[in-house]
């Protein structure tokens, strides 16, 4: 890997080099009641309105990778024929700028299933494919545990990852188009005190996270703890609302429909997002739902997430952004969920 330094002038005239594409970044969406800022991924036009050194955006970049409702295919029909058009060619290339780690760590994991899988999806496959991502260093949020699942850096998944460092921006190279892209800008070779630097800044970060998970042996206490009272407590608080997997950067459940024209004229397939969490998740042809209890649809999540997910691909699904107990109504987050599981198991030893 390539490493060099700019100084924070130089950041204006990146983007510059890059915004001949659509370029897409945090921007300031809204104010809290607290009058905190609330971020959100949107299509920047000026650099004046990006917020490059943002905290947690409220949604993450999937929405741009897995939109919640897309047309499939569509079909003309008339007496003669019929005539059927897929729609994942590749759309406009997009420039993500100013992407965490935790998304960055979160687009890998989405890889493994929707791009590398024995069964692509193409339409996630076109988006992917068609991008340039400029990653960049984050401070934690007091719900962040993205540290404890191993996903506060990334080593791959972006073109520029680029770290403050005091006076410059330290940035790692990771694509040969990204070492074209610098080539706009004015950069220097990065020196032994450069490194010192990033290595500081990384160590000022791990010191921030508050918020922890302990994962330690967590598939065997998953297992161990499958019929645990905790979950029918979580259960009993869940309002089945879905927020959660829509927020996060890794729910990738999602449902199809066809939609006929009531002239029976034309007719499209949608795919549509949708959350384990759902009351007709689990709802089958003929109406039995085999997960009609709040508790067992939650706790699936969580098996996928941290089980599941880790056996087929070592690594969890979850990549600790914090995100779906920020935004859920019930107050039910992560690392309480988990760590109530291991109380149990410890109480059952
Ligand atoms: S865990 Fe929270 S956000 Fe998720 S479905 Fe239940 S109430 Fe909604
Ligand atoms: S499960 Fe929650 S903390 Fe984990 S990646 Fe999804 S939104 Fe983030």
């Amino acid at each position: 890997m390539l490493f060099c330094v700019f100084a924070k002038s130089e950041l204006r005239h990146l983007f510059e080099v890059l915004s001949y594409n659509c370029l897409v970044g945090p921007t300031v969406k809204e104010t809290s009641p607290e009058s905190w800022p609330l971020y959100a991924y949107e299509q920047v036009f000026d650099f004046a309105d990006l917020a490059f050194e943002h905290t947690t955006t409220s949604h993450s970049p999937k929405k741009y990778f897995l939109p919640h409702r897309l047309t499939m295919a569509s079909y003309a029909l008339n007496d003669q024929s019929w005539r059927k058009e897929v729609h994942f060619t590749p759309e406009t290339p997009v420039v993500f700028f100013g992407m965490h780690a935790c998304d960055i760590n979160a687009l890998n994991r989405l890889d493994k299933v929707l791009l590398d899988s024995t069964y692509p999806n193409p339409f996630y496959a076109a988006r992917r494919r068609n991008t340039f991502i400029v990653g960049t260093s984050c401070s934690p949020q007091p719900f962040c545990f993205c540290e404890s699942m191993d996903c506060e850096t990334v080593l791959h998944g972006c073109d520029l990852f680029i770290t403050d460092i005091g006076e410059l921006y330290f940035c790692e190279i990771r694509s040969s188009a990204a070492y074209q892209v610098l080539q706009g800008i004015s950069t220097k070779e990065a020196k032994s005190e450069h490194h010192a630097l990033f290595i500081q800044a990384a160590k000022k970060r791990k010191a921030q996270f508050t918020s922890q998970m302990d994962t330690t042996d967590l598939v065997r206490i998953l297992d161990m703890e499958f019929q645990a009272e905790v979950w029918h407590e979580w259960g009993r608080r869940c309002l089945s609302c879905g927020t959660c997997a829509s927020v996060c950067p890794t729910c990738y459940c999602y449902g199809t429909e066809q939609l006929i024209d009531l002239t029976l004229g034309s007719a499209r397939k949608e795919m549509r997002l949708y959350s384990c969490n759902l009351v007709d998740f689990a709802e089958v042809a003929g109406g039995f739902n085999f997960r009609p209890e709040s508790a067992t649809r939650l706790k699936y999540r969580y098996y996928h997430k941290h089980r599941g997910f880790v056996e087929a691909f070592e690594e969890s699904l979850c990549v600790g952004c914090g995100r779906c107990g920020q935004a859920c109504l019930a107050d039910i987050a992560p690392v309480d969920v988990i760590a109530s599981v291991r109380r149990e198991a410890e109480e059952d030893g």
